[in-house]
């Protein structure tokens, strides 16, 4: 039997995060600890080596993924070790877990096996307060919208018309739709209202976009709330409340470093949900990251077409990142199911499936290529894999001349990717024609059919009624020439998550439009999209257990 992500991160004699920063460069003065393994790095480090030149960036990315994901964060954590063992000074720049979910379905959010990074219990709770602060920042806007209403509507806000939600970091069906201020006068004026998970929040979207306290203080500004009888927006600003929810967020901001197993300086801050929102950690973590060392290793939610398109489309422009290389995380188990095998019979051997599924990972690989980066294929490995499987893939990977290596860091840790780390390096320093993928300044319905035909395989983008008008709407307040951040399915390259495989002759609906304004995006909404999840009829939090001692169990 496998021991389990906790118990092997229980095993781990951490480090003092002092020594752990003190390999990167990170002296004590640009510390705040929390506790004796996390600690909060300042936003000064970065400005004081604002002007060196940054490390090389790789981003990992995968397929589309099965139920489980695919070994993202995983071959993250054990590429970076890697890269580390061959003499490569190299950080790791990850997303921080929403706590709701770890009580819902079981499944690790800090790697797993050997590829972890560590405390895991801390940075799977509670952490540094981040997602507390964010909720908090969150809630205070709507406490401060609905008081307004309450105290004489100045703004003359149409309660029909309302755009922002509240926030909670816990999944709970129940709050998706509710009404408010029921009862006598004295508790404010009634309205329906709703709850997102806090991750989904625009707040977190704004937090991991931000480039200084001040740009967050201005986009948290910029974010909309509602409309007036009139249809026209109000925002924050007129609220004037973005400096009370920029001070709620003074700690937030900065990023949280933790270790890997192997004792490797990572920073853990940000997770925004990769289909209401982007994706990817901070943009400040991440340049913390390129200014410390020579090569950072980062991932993005989901597969190739959300979360890496969002990654270079929205994330390396707003951040001037230039990225240097692509890893493509697939595992066979995947792949065999977008073959066709059902989830059941994922455990047994089958090669046709296999390769009949690798439709998938050819159409993220052309879209990598499509983005101009040089990229190479991780095969995480499971015990379940068998040697033809193993072989076959390899086989098609060379046949048609991807670079490819078996990754084995969750049996083995950084030991298990030393040959993709050595490749990478290859590939860090071959030139690279990054681009993203439209102007900014096209059309919005451009934009979208751009990601859909190129990135998804579409044929092209139905636009609803209800779109059609927003998009309208949109042009005339000037809100036209911002990024597109797609809402679409992760199981699926095209918008029916019963569609594997590369599907051809399709179309993809664009339902709603939503403004994110503050983080600078428009968020073009395909099928059901859930901001609030529920939990299973089995809860994983059914397993957790903490003793006397403060021992946790059954916590992943
Ligand atoms: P993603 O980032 O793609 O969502 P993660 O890296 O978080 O995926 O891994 C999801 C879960 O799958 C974790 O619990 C992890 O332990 C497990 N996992 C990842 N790779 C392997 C592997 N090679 N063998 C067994 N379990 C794995």
């Amino acid at each position: 039997m496998f021991k389990t992500d906790l118990e092997i991160a229980q095993e781990c004699k951490l480090e003092h995060i002092r020594d752990v920063a003190a390999k990167i460069g990170i002296g004590e003065e640009d510390l705040e600890y929390y506790g004796n393994y996390k600690a909060k790095v300042s936003l000064d480090l970065l400005r004081r080596n604002e002007n060196k030149e940054d490390g090389k960036l790789i981003l990992v990315t995968a397929i589309n993924p099965t139920k489980a994901g695919e070994g993202k964060s995983t071959t993250t954590v054990g590429l970076g070790d890697a890269l580390n063992k061959i003499g490569k000074k190299t950080m790791i720049a990850l997303r921080e877990p929403s706590l709701g979910p770890v009580f819902g379905l079981k499944g690790g959010a800090a790697g797993g096996g050997y590829a972890q990074v560590v405390p895991m219990e801390d940075i799977n709770l509670h952490f540094t307060g981040d997602m507390h602060a964010i909720t908090t920042a969150n809630n205070l806007v709507s406490a401060c919208l609905d008081n307004h209403i309450h105290q004489g509507n100045e703004l003359d806000i149409d309660i029909e018309h309302v755009a922002w939600k509240r926030c909670l970091d816990m999944n709970d069906r129940t709050l998706r739709s509710i009404e408010i201020g029921q009862g006598p006068k004295a508790n404010g004026v009634e309205r329906h209202d709703g709850f997102n998970i806090t991750v989904a929040s625009e707040v977190m979207a704004v937090l991991c976009l931000s480039t200084s306290l001040m740009d967050l203080k201005r986009r948290l500004g910029e974010m909309l709330v509602a409309y007036n009888s009139k249809s026209e927006p109000i925002y924050v600003k007129d609220l004037k409340i973005e400096g009370a929810l920029a001070m709620v967020l003074k700690d937030a901001i900065k990023p949280n470093m933790v270790q890997t197993l192997e004792h490797n300086p990572v920073l853990i801050h940000g997770g925004p949900f990769a289909n209401i929102a982007h994706g990817c950690n901070s943009i400040l973590a991440t340049k913390t990251c390129l200014k410390l060392a020579d090569y950072t290793v980062t991932e993005a939610g989901f597969g190739a077409d959300l979360g890496a398109e969002k990654f270079l489309d929205i994330k390396c422009r707003f951040g001037g990142l230039k990225p240097n290389a692509v890893v493509i995380v697939a595992t066979i188990r995947a792949l065999k199911q977008h073959g066709g095998v059902a989830y059941e019979d994922l455990k047994e051997e089958n090669v046709d499936a296999m390769l009949e599924g690798c439709a998938n990972l050819a159409k993220h690989i052309d879209t990598v290529k499509h983005f101009g980066l040089p990229y190479i294929i991780a095969i995480n490995e499971f015990a379940t894999d068998t040697p033809s499987e193993v072989e076959a893939l390899q086989n098609w990977c060379k046949e048609h001349g991807h670079a490819m290596s078996l990754s084995q860091v969750w049996a083995k840790g950084g030991d298990g990717a030393i040959d993709l780390a050595n490749q990478l390096v290859e590939l860090c320093d071959q030139p690279n024609s990054y681009a993203p993928l439209y102007d900014v300044n096209d059309s919005i319905e451009h934009k979208i059919e751009t990601i859909a035909k190129v990135v998804y395989g579409a044929d092209g983008v139905d636009f609803t009624e209800e779109a059609q008008q927003q998009i309208a709407l949109y042009n005339t307040l000037g809100w036209d020439k911002m990024p597109i951040c797609m809402a679409k399915t992760q199981m699926s390259l095209s918008d029916n998550d019963k569609a594997y495989g590369a599907p051809i002759n399709f179309r993809i609906t664009v339902r709603e439009l939503r403004p994110s304004l503050g983080a600078g995006f428009i968020v073009a909404l395909t099928g059901k999209v859930l901001t609030m999840p529920g939990l299973p009829k089995a809860p994983a939090a059914l397993n957790m257990d903490i003793n006397e001692e403060g021992h946790i169990v059954g916590l992943f």
